[in-house]
């Protein structure tokens, strides 16, 4: 049986926690929130009294964490998972952060000779509880093959990126593209109902043309014509504006430090900020048609 150390026990936390708990380890896990405990008890798991409570003796280390600081704050320094975890560790950690952090954490790893890998993650709360994940992982190829039979017992897709920091490269370059399209389909939208041209028209032909995309297809910001998609149940989330806005900021410091040009997607990270901070950080992303069409009701 190995043994799991699992921090962060939030909303993707708390169920990908379970899934490894059903798949017969040992979860040892640790959340600032104590209610958060609880859940993982009743699933089976321990709770930890503290983070290196929890790393102590573990042959894995999994953290799911709000955002960078919060990955420093819990690798690094004298009582972090990084000083404390058993020799021959394997350390992931599944948290959306910047590129830098990953890369930093990475080394500081390397330096006790211990693996580390970032795989944040991509299907929502609906995958981490149906163990449905996309991984996307940044790593040495040793530390990506012992990595993947335990992801893949979370998720369905375990994709190696490269090195590290190249699954946080591969998530914030996904959702900017998401983000982008997301504006652009509500834009498409928005402007066929003032042209006379009904959503449900609009959708079967772009649909099967070249403006297909998940956006429209799989995610619809109007109601109908995918019965699944946010747009049906008032926009609740799904994944919300605060989240879209966070990766979308995150690839904008990226951009910068990287000295590359992405118009679309720092007008992207300017409308989702408005979106967030109008009162829609906690609906959903695909809500911003509403907000594009003047606050209206997303056309039908
Ligand atoms: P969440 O806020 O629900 O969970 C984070 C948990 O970390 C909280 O329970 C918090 O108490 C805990 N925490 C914070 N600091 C801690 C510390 N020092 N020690 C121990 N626990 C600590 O967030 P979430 O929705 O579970 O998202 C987690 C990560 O996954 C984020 O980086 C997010 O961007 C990413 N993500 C989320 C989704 C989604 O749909 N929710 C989808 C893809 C990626």
């Amino acid at each position: 049986m190995t043994r799991i150390a699992f921090i962060g026990l939030g909303n993707m936390g708390a169920p990908m926690a379970r899934n490894l708990v059903q798949a017969g380890h040992s979860v040892h896990g640790f959340d600032v929130a104590a209610a958060n405990l609880a859940q993982l008890v009743k699933a089976g798991g321990v709770a930890a009294a503290s983070a290196q409570d929890a790393v102590r003796g573990a042959d894995i280390v999994v953290t799911m964490l709000p955002a960078g600081q919060h990955v420093r704050g819990v690798y690094l320094g004298a009582d972090g998972v990084i000083a404390t975890a058993a020799k021959g560790a394997l350390l992931i950690d599944c948290s959306t952060i910047d590129v830098q952090t990953a890369r930093e954490t990475e080394s500081a790893a390397w330096a006790r000779d211990l693996d580390f890998i970032d795989a944040p993650v991509s299907g929502g709360t609906v995958g981490a509880d149906a163990a449905t994940l996309t991984f996307m992982c940044g790593g040495s190829d040793r530390a990506f093959t012992r990595a993947q039979p335990v992801l893949a017992q979370m998720g369905k897709t375990v994709v190696h990126a490269g090195g590290p920091g190249n699954g946080q490269a591969a998530k914030i370059c996904n959702n900017m593209i998401l983000g982008i399209s997301m504006i652009a389909v509500g834009e498409a939208f928005n402007l066929a109902a003032k042209l006379g041209l009904p959503a449900d028209k609009l959708f079967d032909i772009s649909s099967k043309s070249s403006g297909q995309c998940w956006s429209l297809t799989t995610y619809c910001p109007v109601p109908g014509p995918v019965p699944t998609s946010p747009a049906n149940r008032g926009y609740a989330p799904g994944f919300t504006g605060a989240m879209m806005l966070k990766d979308l900021e995150l690839a904008q410091e990226a951009a910068h430090s990287a000295g590359v040009a992405t118009p679309l997607g720092a007008a992207a990270q300017a409308l989702y900020a408005l979106y967030a901070g109008s009162g829609h950080a906690q609906d959903d992303f695909s809500g911003i048609i509403r907000m594009l069409a003047g606050q209206g009701e997303a056309p039908r």
